[in-house]
């Protein structure tokens, strides 16, 4: 049975790339009847942030990546966090130190230090020569030790990568690197190995940084008499051709870009398309038609560019097929914030803003226009393409007011009607009466209600929003305003 896993470290952060590998061990275990499994990589506990184990788990299933072994939900093969296998490590440790495919090193901070100053670029073996004797003594007398791989001197090692084909790498280019450090703990290194065999992985996918060392890991598989998984390398995602997308660009993260507003499937789904082709040209998917399209042969060599522009276009396709009161329920937040304690209808301005939106946080921009009316600028009745000016406002203002009143309607009603016809016929006569053009007189209008050049919809809709005894109180106001 296919086994895949996602391997993150804890800290703090689920970078949009660790989420992009989590989705593909997802969708190629789902494709395939296989599990997914999520193992949290503590041993560096430096890097560990508090609460960040709950963040990738809370991240992941906003994501609709939903593990099947892990933390939590525990599973046959757990336990799930590293840092809780320490004995299992060790014990392997042992066994690679018996076979002399590892070995005790003792050397100093100050002597490696002083190695790489006068240019050593990898570990000199120095205490591979030591006898077992010496070990044992040194060990009995409680120096501090490591474990380090014993790695050939010489030849070279071919592996094959499901997306870089045979990869070749010379063992003089490769360190013994520490398997167990000073304080027991397994590296990545070496815990990598165990926990993919003892987990029953079968498929190894992980980011390209460490294709160049898998030949140190099949050397461990190999020493231990255990199968090697199938290795599947991606390459990263890039901010442009030369530098990674990173934490340091600020907004790398999957929940920077929930808080940016857009829709954790949008971001899925395209972040799905970076570095895998459907070789079809739909590119809007759900989660099940990501998982039956995918393929490890759909996976690119190359690296790709992340396109902020291009998920805007997709995350609006998922806005749009929202249903109203999703949007709305999802707008909320945003109103609450930017614009509280509005007389207006709120339903009905998610429903004007719907389709106006790429991303939530859009919102903010589109609805500016519900401040505009308290710094009211006249000299927005001038418009160069309708020709109109503030003169024309007015002498129009009067006949707005009445166009306004004219709307029978219940107050209360005004947004659920589909067309305020009493109102568009008086501003069409309106417009006859004065010999003007309708767009001329609809421009006045909607400026006349919201003092604002933009607006989600004309002046039908703002009357609508702001219901009719508010839009004659605004009217009332411009008129003197314009001292009309
Ligand atoms: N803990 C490693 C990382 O976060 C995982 C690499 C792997 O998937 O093997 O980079």
């Amino acid at each position: 049975m296919v086994r895949t896993r996602f391997a993150p470290s804890p800290t703090g952060y689920l970078h949009i790339g660790g989420l992009r590998t989590a989705l593909y061990a997802y969708l190629f275990a789902k494709k395939n009847g296989g599990k997914f499994i999520l193992r949290i990589e503590d041993t560096d506990q430096n890097r560990e942030v508090a609460g960040a184990v709950d963040i990738i788990i809370s991240a992941l299933d906003k994501a609709g990546i939903h593990y099947d072994e892990g933390p939590i939900v525990g599973g046959d093969y757990g336990p799930y966090v590293q840092s809780e296998r320490k004995e299992i490590y060790l014990k392997y440790a042992q066994q690679l130190l018996e076979s002399g495919d590892a070995y005790c090193c003792f050397c100093s901070k100050e002597r490696l230090a002083e190695m790489h100053e006068k240019g050593a670029t990898k570990y000199d073996k120095h205490c591979l020569h030591l006898s077992k004797q010496e070990v044992q003594e040194r060990i009995a007398r409680g120096e501090p030790y490591v474990i380090r791989q014993n790695i050939p001197k010489s030849g070279t090692h071919t592996y094959h990568d499901e997306v870089f084909g045979d990869v070749t790498v010379d063992y003089k280019d490769l360190e013994d690197n520490i398997l167990i450090k000073s304080d027991g703990m397994p590296t990545y290194n070496f815990a990598n190995v165990i926990d993919d065999h003892l987990m029953g992985i079968t498929h190894c996918i992980r980011g390209v940084e460490y294709l160049m060392s898998t030949p140190k890991y099949n050397l461990l598989y190999d020493a231990l008499g255990w199968e090697r998984p199938v290795y599947i390398h991606l390459q990263p995602i890039m901010r442009d051709s030369q530098h990674k997308l990173s934490k340091r660009d600020g907004d790398a993260g999957f929940e920077d870009f929930l808080r940016k507003g857009f829709l954790p499937h949008a971001i899925v789904n395209y972040i799905a398309l970076l570095g895998w082709n459907p070789k079809d040209n739909n590119e809007k998917m759900s989660m099940a038609e990501l998982t039956d399209k995918f393929s490890i042969e759909g996976l690119q060599k190359s690296s790709s560019i992340f396109d902020e522009t291009k998920m805007r276009w997709l995350n609006s396709l998922y806005v749009k097929e929202m249903s109203a009161e999703d949007f709305h329920a999802a707008a909320l937040p945003y109103y609450n914030v930017y614009y509280p304690n509005k007389d207006i209808d709120y339903k009905y301005l998610s429903e004007l803003l719907q389709s106006r939106v790429e991303v939530l946080s859009d919102i903010k921009e589109r609805a500016a226009f519900l401040n505009a009316f308290d710094n009211f600028d006249i000299e927005l009745f001038v418009n160069k393409k309708w020709k109109t000016t503030v003169d024309m406002a007015r002498e129009l203002i009067d006949d707005c007011i009445a166009a306004t009143d004219s709307e029978n309607t219940d107050n209360t009603d005004l947004a659920l009607l589909t067309e305020l016809s009493g109102l568009n016929t008086a501003l069409e006569q309106l417009a006859e009466r004065k010999g003007l053009k309708k767009g001329q007189v609809l421009w006045i209008y909607r400026i006349a209600l919201t003092g604002a050049a933009a607006t989600p919809g004309g002046g039908e809709e703002m009357v609508k929003l702001f219901g009719k005894a508010e839009a004659l109180r605004r009217l009332n106001e411009v008129k003197k305003i314009l001292g009309a």
